[in-house]
């Protein structure tokens, strides 16, 4: 599943190569990519048809584009959003319209200058979009996820006293949305790694010394992993263009269960993470035993 580096690949695909470009057609191939969208199909192909697209954003795993209704060369406020998410295996696809259409597009865009169309293409059918009234500042429909570490409302004090005082282990906090986006399977297990803490850890028990580490981890490997262009596993992750990212070659622990780990050589384990699974060095993060705080000074 793409998590934040990836998003935040398309999104600067999308910033490229749609903003202040006008929707002409847009097609609902599949009716389940738009299910979200209230008022069904044939609105939303109406809806978009005349909107100029005026910025593109996002916060955690979700994208959308503010959406003004004014011709293009006038001055606009996008008051509206298209929301995208991309779920398992969802792309934004640019090209030549002329193109064949695959099986997969779910919904298909043209633009009022007859340039590149934008496909969204599903594979598995969980991503989705939406058009959002109001929603171009902020959908409301995600105003409950927390802000990602890349933004500029990112307060790292807030999120350390947060992290610290939640129930579960530390792994569980930080795919939680509600106190840090953008976060999966695959950078939290390389930023507990970088880290070398177990991601079983009472996120109640971190000190804040390894509270503020683990949060630098976390950034870091989404840095890294962004300037690689994301991690793609499975092919389906793909940027605008339809290329691969490439940070999956500098993964540490994640899906290498047996290898060595690049720190020790000690082979990585993965054990079993709420049906899913967690990759881990046994040397540079034991599971050690732990109690949480009683208080909140340590
Ligand atoms: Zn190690």
């Amino acid at each position: 599943m793409p998590e934040l580096p990836e998003v935040e690949v398309v999104r600067r695909g999308l910033e490229r190569h749609v903003v202040g470009r006008t929707i002409g057609t847009a097609q609902v191939l599949h009716p389940r990519a738009v299910r979200r969208h209230e008022a069904g199909p044939g609105d939303f192909s109406a809806a978009a048809r005349g909107l100029t697209i005026t910025g593109a954003r996002r916060r955690g795993k979700y994208l959308w584009l503010p959406v003004a209704e004014t011709a293009p060369g006038t001055p606009s406020v996008a008051e509206d959003a298209l929301l995208a998410h991309l779920g398992m295996s969802g792309q934004l696809l640019l090209g030549d319209p002329g193109r064949p259409v695959s099986p997969h597009v779910r919904v298909r865009f043209t633009f009022t200058d007859s340039g590149p169309d934008l496909r969204f293409t599903d594979q598995r059918t969980f991503g989705h979009l939406a058009l959002v009234p109001g929603g171009a500042a902020l959908p409301p429909m995600i105003a409950h996820i927390a802000p990602d570490p890349m933004e500029p409302g990112f307060d790292e004090a807030a999120v350390t006293a947060r992290l610290r005082s939640r129930g579960t282990g530390i792994k569980a906090a930080l795919l939680d949305q509600s106190l840090v986006s953008g976060i999966g399977n695959i950078y939290a297990d390389e930023a507990l790694w970088r880290a070398g803490l177990h991601w079983a850890t009472p996120a109640s028990a971190l000190s804040r010394a390894e509270s503020a580490r683990l949060l630098a981890a976390v950034r870091e490997v989404l840095g890294e992993a962004l300037a690689a262009g994301g991690t793609s596993f499975d092919s389906l992750y793909v940027n605008v263009n339809g290329e691969s990212g490439y940070f999956g070659r500098s993964l540490a622990v994640y899906g290498r269960e047996g290898e060595p780990c690049p720190r020790c050589g000690t082979p990585i384990r993965r054990e079993p993470f709420m049906n899913r699974s967690a990759y881990s060095c046994p040397a540079c993060q034991p599971r050690t035993r732990r109690r949480a705080r009683r208080g909140r000074s340590l």
